[in-house]
Order: structure tokens, then sequence, then C-alpha cells
């Protein structure tokens, strides 16, 4: 995800029947057909997590920088320097505070981020860290042909497993957006996990049109995304800020019920946007509540993605599904 990113419009009614045809105009098979393109399957929720623990937390960091700006071709210094307040500043505090916890943490990059700050992306690594695939310089992919855009998503693999030394096997879509393509392109390009879809909380199967596809979802949510409550258009008189006190009260809330439910606790944030004093404070206090309870699991989403990936060897049953 990204800072000033709204999501982009779903892809046009495809199918040739639809076109231009207003929704409210279509025929069964058109509203059905795009309900179940791309779905969640099976709950890939393990009886017992790993260590004993009661709960698995699974942090993200999108280490987007200046590719925000870039992608929308915005090239003045000023609005770059906000991206690079993220590497500058904002990679460097967060390291130091997961290292405080001991805990590890996956940074998705877009390549272009990623050849910018080759030595960050060495040291997510070198750190323990995860390293995961996000877009080539956060490109819109709704927009793309569906050959552009897995031109761009192999070359982003390539670019980080040539800088880090290490081959990511997850992806976080930019913006968290599928085209009609994205799903195959993940697929064809061997992902163990995607984390971009949010039909859960907890770990599901992809499904594609009703066919189990393997692929792991590590479900994310706008409610556990800094952006959103701290982003602001300086040209907009709408200011969608809210105090980082109340956003803590939130991610807390949404923390306790995951580790009452057993399950999963995953937040998303950026560098740029939580890497600032006053925000940082409120991961810091939130880390301190989450250890507090001992018995969580703090995972990257490629070990979480291996702990649900277990869950699809078991015998599959209709009513395993929901
Ligand atoms: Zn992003």
């Amino acid at each position: 995800m990204s800072a000033n990113d709204q999501p982009s419009p779903g892809p046009a009614p495809s199918g040739g029947d639809a076109g231009s045809t207003p929704s409210w105009q279509w025929p069964e098979s058109v509203w059905r057909g795009h309900t179940s393109a791309v779905t969640a399957g099976r709950p890939l929720l393990p009886s017992r997590w790993p260590q004993g623990a009661r709960a698995a937390v699974a942090l993200s960091f999108d280490s987007d920088h200046e590719t925000i700006p870039l992608r929308d071709g915005e090239t003045s210094p000023g609005r770059l320097a906000q991206g690079e307040y993220g590497a500058r500043v904002g990679a460097g505090r967060v390291l130091r505070l997961l290292e405080r916890y001991g805990a590890p943490a996956t940074f998705f990059m877009p390549a272009v981020s990623a050849l910018l700050h080759p030595d960050e992306a060495r040291r997510y690594v070198g750190e323990g860290h995860e390293i995961g695939v996000h877009g080539w310089i956060h490109e819109r992919n709704t927009l793309l042909a569906a050959d552009d855009e897995r031109t761009l998503i192999a070359r982003a693999i390539e670019t980080l497993t040539e800088i880090t030394g290490s081959r990511p096997t997850g992806i976080r879509t930019p913006s968290w957006d599928f085209s009609d393509s994205t799903l195959q392109t993940i697929l064809d390009l061997g992902f163990d996990y995607d984390s971009s879809l949010m039909a859960d909380d907890e770990p599901y199967e992809v499904v594609a049109a009703g066919e189990p596809t393997g692929l792991v979802e590590i479900p994310v949510e706008w409610i556990r995304d800094d952006a959103p409550y701290f982003t602001m258009d300086r040209f907009n008189s709408v200011r969608p800020y809210t105090r980082p006190r109340d956003v803590l009260e939130i991610w807390k809330d949404e923390f306790d019920a995951a580790y009452r439910d057993g399950g999963v606790f995953q937040l998303t944030m950026h560098p740029h946007v939580i890497g600032h004093r006053s925000r940082l404070v409120i991961l810091r206090e939130l880390l301190d509540h989450i250890a507090a309870h001992g018995d969580v699991w703090f995972a990257t989403h490629a070990q979480l993605a291996g702990i649900a990936r277990d869950q699809l060897d078991r015998p599959t049953s209709p009513e395993t599904s929901r």
C-alpha cells in the first residue's frame, strides 16, 4: 500500500456482453462472474501455533519511499523528499525498534525503491527479516496490459534477488490492487503467498472461478494500515487525519480480539508514514502491549504462509470450506 493512494477502480466488466452496460442491467451471469473470479476458499488457520503461542503477529512494512510520486510522474524534489524520509529516517527507526523486541517482519519493497536504496534492502535480509515483492515502481496494475504487468513483476523478483541474495516468495501488489490478470501472474511466477486481499481475518486459500489455487492469502485490511489514518492531500480541503493514539487504540483492539480468537494479527505500515516521532511512539507502545502477553508468535509473512500451507495438506471436505 501507499500513502496518498486511493484504491483504483476495479476492472471494467469483462466477458463482452457487459461492456459499458450499467451494473443494474447486468444479467446474473455477469455479476456472478465478477464476484467469483477471485474469492476466499479454505480457511488455513492452524489448530496450534509454533512455540505454543496463542496467536500470531505478522508485521509488515511497505518500503515505497519515492516510488509513489515517481509512479505518478511527480518528480518535484519536494514531493520526493517525503518518500526519501522513509529511507533516510523511517526505515532505520523501524529496524531498531524491531530489534529491541526481537520481532521479525516482512518488508515489501518496490524494485525501484530497492535500486535506490540497496543497502537498506540488504539490511532487511541481513537482520533476519523477509523481503517481498511490491511491484516495479508501485505501478497501477489495473491500468496495465497483462504482459506488461507480468514483465514488471518478474523483473521485480529478479531485481530483489540480485540485490539481497534472497529470492522473494511472497507478493503484495501495489495499492493492494488486482487486475484481471494479477492472480494468474502470481501463480505462474511461483509465489507461495499473496498479501493483498481482505476476505477474512485469517489466512485462506485463494480460489479462482471456483477452483482452489493452492495460493495462500495473508489478508490485509485498511483498518490495519497506517496510511489511511495519517496521510493527507495538501491541495484537498479534506484532512483524513487521525490522532496517532486513537490509531493505537484501534490496533490494540484488533490485536486483543485476534489473541482471543487464537488467530493472526497482521499489520501494514510504511517507513515514511509510521517512522515519524509522534507515530513511532504508538508502534512502540503497541509492541509493548503485544509482547506483554508472552505467548504470541512473531512471524514473517513467509513463515506464516508456511504454516498456512501445511493446512492445505489436510483432507478436504466441504465442511472445511466456508
Ligand atoms: Zn505500497
